[in-house]
């Protein structure tokens, strides 16, 4: 392990970036001192590095719970990409993966463990963790989607609850708990059940500043309204429907007008999902149509939009559905179609619910939803107030706050609304409060004697419609209150009388049926955004050559970075925010020499990257691969044994011929292939592999041309 001078320095070695997100750099020196954590953070707020940096400078072993084995494979081929040991155990491998995987932890190759709890809890496993135990020693237990062992979460677990059996075993291990679940309730739960020791308590703010919020009146051309909107959007995006007919016949209208589209629900096979789902995060298809079947573990973090063609269920699953776009950070746009026709078919499907508690549940929920909708206010104020978080308002990165509405007094109707509540004795909700002011017949009316009341018919002169804007807008004004307990009351607070007393008046936006024209969220210049694409391009290529997702090999924001900065020596690139120094050794070549490639076809300044060769000195790793080369061992029998993948032990041994360490290339290539790769170099230059693969035929494989290129590039230094 390099010595490091401060965490930041240890930050960017490893990941790359410049500084921490809020919270983090506290969270990582508590579990430093091994303190028990609970960190509670929304979606892509950056809690794995939470538990990873700590990981890498702490001795031992840090095991991770994780629930989805597409996360942890996920998660482990991103840091296996960052040249950092980590590796997971699961069903997906067979006895022998599983025992040369155990016998690299117990050699000290692997600082993180990806496990799920069933199997970290078996019989077999534990006497292994007690060795582990015995022979490095276990730096944490990780416990990661922590709201699991919650019943009151959103994904109950029952075998996450068997985790407290850990702190009796291996008492001395400090445990962090991570969620992105946002209620009291669970938090108290997951201290509780997973036994956690006056854990310091770290509560991020769930506003996601880089998500646009819309909502959008769903038009009778709903499917062309869509389309439009993934046209004007650029990168991937989800569409999310209700039913898996609509997931089925959306993804074939897409698939027919040119938009490469997936689908994703429960009707499929297993295999298929799983092949659909590969195929989104790799960037072979833009955009996954899907039942809320998905998501659940998809770390993709460069999904741009998220599109609800219908309603969702409350609020909390908007938030978390919306919420897997821009994880990392960039601006991404989520998109809600609306319509009344909706609600009659979430209604229809509520009154199915057998048990009423559930139904009035259902029903206070889809209002909170339609509140969202409907609403005229700045729309992340209402998300973050349902989480009980105070948003001042005026975002500025929502429709509302973006395009707000004209504005209009209302000061009357709402002493004739309000006033109408008070002769109702605060006992009913708004819809019955709208049938009095209307001078309804309805039974229930009758039933309570209400057409008596001096309010009964005051409000003829509007809609049922404005009257619920009217009901909608005092409630996230202040000015009136609602009960939660699923009846959803209305009741007067102090601000209610103030405007009966006409001390206050009250100002309504006025919806219009106009549809906000989709606006670009990211202005860049024609010039940025073709090397930007130029470069998407590169990483696809290089993350196939590999069997990676793109966003493995570099995020987005980092490609912007390139395309905006356009860095001319490797000293500059490796400044990037997202190049680390296992990065820009095993990436910074190539890219650079297509920003610079770029940069020379559009007459932008180059200057010639003599500055920084690569460093002459093997690392660490590249001298164990030496060795066992050295040893005899073939590439794949080393991959197998570091438990690396193939492709990084051929960029170890390229590097070394590179650096003139003694590696036997005859061994590796047969020499009359070297005179020919050689030719090729000679000819094509040696900054594309493609290229180069190109004048040879595929005869030929990158991981030759790759090895030749070292002594190439040695030869011509
Ligand atoms: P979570 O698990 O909380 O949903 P992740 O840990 O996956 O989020 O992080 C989301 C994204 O943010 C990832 O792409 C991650 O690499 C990035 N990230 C995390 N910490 C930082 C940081 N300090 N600077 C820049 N990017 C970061
Ligand atoms: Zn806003």
């Amino acid at each position: 392990m390099p010595r490091l001078q401060s965490l930041e320095a240890a930050l960017k070695h490893y990941f790359g970036y410049d500084r921490f997100r809020l919270g983090q750099q506290q969270i990582i020196e508590q579990a430093l001192q091994n303190q028990d954590l609970l960190i509670v953070m929304p979606t892509g707020g950056g809690k794995s590095l939470c538990f990873q940096l700590p990981a890498l400078l702490k001795q031992g072993l840090t095991v991770v719970v994780s629930p989805l084995i597409a996360l942890m494979q996920d998660q482990v081929e991103a840091l296996q990409d960052n040249g950092i040991g980590a590796t997971f155990l699961n069903s997906s491998l067979n006895s022998y993966q599983v025992r040369s995987r155990e016998q690299a932890i117990l050699s000290g190759n692997v600082k993180l463990l990806y496990i799920a709890p069933e199997r970290l809890l078996s019989d077999r496993f534990l006497p292994f963790l007690d060795l582990v135990q015995e022979k490095i020693g276990i730096a944490a237990f990780a416990i990661d989607e922590a709201h699991c062992v919650s019943e009151w979460g959103h994904d109950f677990r029952p075998e996450y609850r068997h985790l407290k059996q850990l702190r009796r075993r291996y008492s001395g291990v400090p445990t962090l708990a991570l969620t992105a679940t946002a209620t009291d309730r669970v938090r108290q739960d997951i201290i509780q059940q997973l036994g956690l020791k006056q854990p310091s308590i770290h509560i991020a703010s769930f506003n996601r500043p880089n998500l646009y919020y819309e909502v959008q009146p769903k038009q009778k051309q709903s499917y062309s309204q869509l389309l439009q909107l993934i046209r004007q959007t650029q990168g991937s995006g989800i569409v999310y429907c209700l039913s898996r007919r609509k997931v089925d016949e959306i993804t074939l209208k897409l698939q027919n007008d040119g938009i490469v589209a997936l689908p994703y629900h429960a009707g499929l096979s297993d295999a298929q999902r799983t092949a659909n789902q590969t195929s989104f995060i790799r960037d072979n298809a833009r955009v996954m149509v899907a039942t809320i079947a998905f998501g659940m573990g998809i770390n993709k973090p460069d999904v741009r939009f998220v599109i609800h063609y219908d309603l969702p269920r409350n609020i909390e699953s908007y938030y978390q559905e919306s919420g897997r776009a821009g994880r990392d950070g960039e601006p991404a746009r989520c998109t809600l179609f609306f319509s009344y026709g909706d609600i009659k078919t979430i209604e229809y499907l509520i009154e199915q619910k057998p048990d009423p508690q559930e139904q009035r549940i259902a029903r206070q929920q889809l209002r909170q939803v339609l509140d969202f909708a409907e609403g005229t206010d700045c729309r992340r104020t209402i998300v973050l107030g349902y989480f009980g978080e105070r948003f001042a308002g005026n975002c500025g990165n929502c429709d509302c706050c973006r395009y707000p509405k004209p504005v209009a007094d209302w000061t009357i109707e709402a002493m004739k609304f309000l006033s109408c509540v008070a002769r109702c004795q605060e006992r009913f909700g708004m819809n019955h409060i709208i049938d009095v002011l209307r001078g309804s017949k309805s039974q229930k009316i009758l039933q309570y004697g209400h057409q008596k009341l001096s309010t009964y018919g005051i409000g003829k002169d509007k809609s049922v419609e404005d009257w619920r804007l009217l009901g909608r807008s005092l409630l996230h004004q202040g000015l009136v209150d609602q009960t939660t307990d699923g009846y959803s009351v209305l009741k007067l607070n102090a601000h209610s009388w103030e405007v009966m007393r006409r001390q206050r008046s009250v100002a309504i936006a006025v919806t219009t049926v106009q549809i906000p024209s989709a606006q670009p969220l990211d202005t860049q210049t024609a010039e940025v955004e073709m090397l930007f694409q130029r470069l998407r391009s590169l990483r696809k290529q290089i993350a196939d050559e590999q069997s990676v997702a793109p966003y493995v090999v570099f995020a987005d924001s980092t490609l912007k970075l390139m395309a905006q900065q356009q860095p001319q020596t490797l000293a500059q690139f490796g400044q990037l925010s997202g190049v680390g120094t296992h990065k820009l050794s095993q990436y910074g070549r190539i890219f650079l020499a297509e920003i610079l490639a770029y940069c020379q076809e559009q007459g932008l300044t180059v200057q010639q990257d003599t500055t920084t060769p690569l460093p002459a000195t093997p690392s660490d790793t590249e001298l164990f691969t030496l060795q066992l080369h050295q040893q005899g061992l073939s590439l794949e029998e080393i991959a197998q044994k570091r438990n690396l993948r193939l492709t990084t032990i051929v960029r170890h041994l390229s590097d070394l011929v590179e650096k003139n360490q003694a590696v036997n290339l005859n061994r590796l290539v047969e020499r009359d292939r070297q005179a020919k790769i050689l030719q090729a170099l000679q000819a094509v230059g040696s900054h594309s592999l493609n290229q180069i693969r190109e004048y040879l035929g595929e005869d030929y494989t990158y991981d030759e041309i790759r090895l030749v290129r070292g002594r190439w590039r040695h030869e011509n230094r």
